[in-house]
């Protein structure tokens, strides 16, 4: 019977090329070929080390059988790195399908641990971290994002988020708005890089800190120590969540009983509020 090849899932720098570990060096130089999120981007990480190897694409939208295609690489006996543009493979990254098929097809799968923006972020936050929940990047539309802190602030630990420069801003707002100005958290941007910056505080001062400067440039984690901070909601911050499930489509019905158990406010309350609102 023909040997499997090992497919490795390997963690590559977040920025400072001299992160990458020595175990991922021998790796990349040994296996058969190399399953990359961006094969341009992967190159100029080969190119630095000096590796020569076939990379082949594997990305978010990788079909089904691209997916099929490596996996048949590997039955064919052929070994294989996984690595996405940076950090950890499947922490906010792709890979995922490829690494359940060849769990299902019973080809051996191991991992080189090494960086990752979360793991880093927690470390330097000064937020006492012995209990975290990830939650990488939450939705684009301000009503979901909502109300997804809300839910994760429930987990009464603090919250590990990643966000991109044109939506950090927002994202602050929100914790703000629904879980408490003041919340603690810390903003990490660019670590490992030239123009590494922390910043902790209060939500609203870094907020402020933030909205002052020109341009926000960079890769950001941000760290909410929500706990259960949430705080009481005021009737025209009901209206307008009432407002918006409605237009996701929810049922006045549906939209009262969700805001009343999201907020943990008095169902009674948010149903007066939807009838004065003539729903
Ligand atoms: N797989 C990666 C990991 O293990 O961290 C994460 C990939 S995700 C697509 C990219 C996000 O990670 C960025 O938008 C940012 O939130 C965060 N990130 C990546 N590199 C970073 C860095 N050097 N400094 C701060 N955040 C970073």
């Amino acid at each position: 019977m023909e040997t499997k090849g090992t497919l490795y899932i390997v963690a590559t720098p977040i920025g400072n090329l001299g992160d990458i570990t020595l175990r991922a060096v021998e790796t990349l130089k040994s296996v058969d070929v190399i399953a990359a999120e961006d094969t341009r981007h992967t190159a100029k990480l080969l190119s630095h080390l000096d590796i020569h190897k076939e990379v082949v694409s594997f990305h978010e939208h990788s079909s089904e059988r691209e997916a099929e295609r490596l996996l048949g690489m590997l039955e064919d006996g052929r070994s294989m790195a996984l690595v996405s543009d940076a950090g950890m493979p499947m922490i906010s990254d792709p890979g995922y399908v490829l690494v359940r098929k060849a769990i299902d097809a019973d080809v051996p799968v191991t991992v080189l641990p090494g960086p990752s923006a979360a793991a880093a972020a927690v470390a330097v936050s000064g937020i006492d971290c012995r209990q975290f929940l990830f939650a990488g990047f939450l939705p684009s539309k301000q009503v979901q994002r909502r109300r997804e802190l809300v839910r994760l602030a429930a987990a009464d630990m603090p919250i590990v988020l990643y966000e991109s420069p044109n939506r950090v801003l927002d994202l602050l707002e929100d914790i703000s708005a629904v879980i408490d100005p003041e919340t603690p958290v810390s903003v990490a941007r660019e670590l490992t890089k030239i123009h590494e910056e922390v910043l902790r505080g209060h939500c609203d001062d870094v907020l402020s800190e933030l909205s002052a400067r020109e341009m926000l440039k960079g890769e950001y984690v941000i760290i909410a120590d929500a706990h259960r901070n949430i705080r009481e909601m005021e009737d025209d911050e009901l209206r307008e969540a009432l407002a918006g499930f409605i237009a996701e489509g929810m049922s006045r019905k549906a939209a009262v009983d969700f805001a009343a158990s999201l907020y943990g406010v008095p169902k009674k309350r948010v149903y007066k509020i939807s009838l004065d609102m003539g729903m």
